[in-house]
C-alpha cells in the first residue's frame, strides 16, 4: 500500500473509531494517526517514511527486512504497551492505532504481513488481497477518503474540538 492510502486509511478508521465512541479527533489524535499509519514502513528506505528517517530505515531493513519485525504483532504490541501504558495521551492513542491499521491494510495486501515475527516467518495475508499500487488500491484510497469525510460531517468531530480543526 502506498503511504497516501496508509494516512487516509488510518485517518478514516480512526474518525469511525471516534464517532462511535467516547474518544475525540483532536489535532493530536488525527497527527497520530498519520504517523502510526507511516511508521511501520521504516523498515523500507524508499518508503515515504524511511526517505525521511536520516538513515534510519536503512539500518532496520538491514537488520529484520521490509515487512519484518515492524510488521509485526510484537511490534505493535511493545510500541502500544510503552506508549498507552506510560504516555497515555490523544497523540498516543492516534499513533499505536495508526500502526495497527497499517498491519492490517498490508495484511489486506498480496505480500501479506509476518504477524508471528519471530516465532514464524510465515507472511500471514487476507483471503481477499489487492496489489500495491494497482488500480483495486487507487479505489480504495477513494473509498477510505469518502469514508473519513464521511465521519468528519456526521459526528467524528464534536462541538468542542471544532474549536481546534477549523
Ligand atoms: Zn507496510
Amino acid at each position: 500500500m502506498r503511504y497516501h492510502t496508509h494516512i487516509v486509511s488510518s485517518l478514516a478508521i480512526g474518525a469511525g473509531i471516534a464517532t462511535y465512541t467516547p474518544v475525540s479527533f483532536t489535532i493530536a489524535y488525527a497527527t497520530g494517526l498519520v504517523i502510526g499509519g507511516l511508521l511501520p514502513d521504516i523498515d523500507e528506505p524508499n518508503s515515504y517514511i524511511g526517505r525521511r528517517s536520516l538513515g534510519v530505515a536503512k539500518q532496520v531493513k538491514k537488520a529484520f527486512g521490509h515487512r519484518g519485525f515492524t510488521h509485526s504483532l510484537l511490534a505493535w504490541g511493545a510500541i502500544t504497551a510503552v506508549l498507552l501504558l506510560q504516555h497515555f495521551s490523544s497523540f498516543t492513542l492516534g499513533l499505536c492505532l495508526g500502526y495497527a491499521f497499517h498491519i492490517l491494510a498490508d495484511y489486506c495486501s498480496s505480500q501479506g504481513v509476518p504477524l508471528l515475527w519471530p516465532f514464524s516467518k510465515r507472511r500471514y495475508r487476507f483471503i481477499v488481497t489487492y496489489r500495491t499500487s494497482s488500480f483495486l488500491e487507487t479505489v480504495l484510497f477513494y473509498c477510505f477518503l469518502a469514508l473519513f469525510i464521511y465521519f468528519l460531517m456526521n459526528g467524528a468531530i464534536e462541538e468542542q474540538d471544532s474549536l481546534f480543526l477549523f
